[in-house]
């Protein structure tokens, strides 16, 4: 297991759809194993595979910083089924250090994927563990939370996503 750097705003790889898994052999295994020690090193709540820089259609889910009973959850190949309502809620991103955004996302969500065991789930969520869904399943089709604010709110922040973009060409 390994920790992974985590890309930041600016390269492409954020901006990229990502590619289905199509087997969960050793590698996906092992591959998972990291993104999961990378989650824990960074005290996220959620972490797409293209953050690691590898544009395959995984993302991790893990609420336990907020409720330590919870466990780390692996998405492969997931599938939104649908939505409703809609919510505004703070959120923030591991590839745009610290800024927080108030984004208007649906309030419920169900989900089908495929687990490291290779067993397909669905689940029915709402809450936080809504938002950090939609928020990953973004990230593996290329969408960033920046995407949602408003152009003004978005000409506030233009200064530091430059210097992110920056810092990401370095
Ligand atoms: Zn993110």
């Amino acid at each position: 297991m390994a920790v992974l750097p985590i890309v930041l705003y600016g390269n492409p790889v954020l901006r990229e759809k990502s590619r289905a898994v199509e087997a969960i052999d050793r590698s996906t295994k092992d591959f998972v194993a990291d993104l999961i020690a990378t989650l824990k090193d960074a005290e996220g709540l959620g972490l797409a595979a293209n953050q690691v820089g590898v544009a395959n259609r995984i993302f991790l889910v893990d609420l336990s910083p907020l409720e330590p009973s919870e466990e780390i959850r692996v998405f492969i190949n997931p599938q939104i089924i649908e939505t409703s309502g809609e919510l505004e809620y703070e959120e923030g991103c591991l590839s745009f250090p610290e800024m927080f955004h108030l984004i208007t996302r649906p309030e419920f969500v169900t989900i089908r994927a495929t687990d490291l065991s290779g067993e397909e789930f669905e689940i029915k969520a709402d809450g936080i563990l809504a938002r950090v869904i939609l928020h990953e399943n973004d990230h593996i089709d290329g969408k960033l939370f920046i995407d949602y604010i408003t152009p003004m709110a978005r000409e506030m922040i233009s200064g530091k996503l430059k210097k992110l973009k920056a810092a990401s060409a370095a």
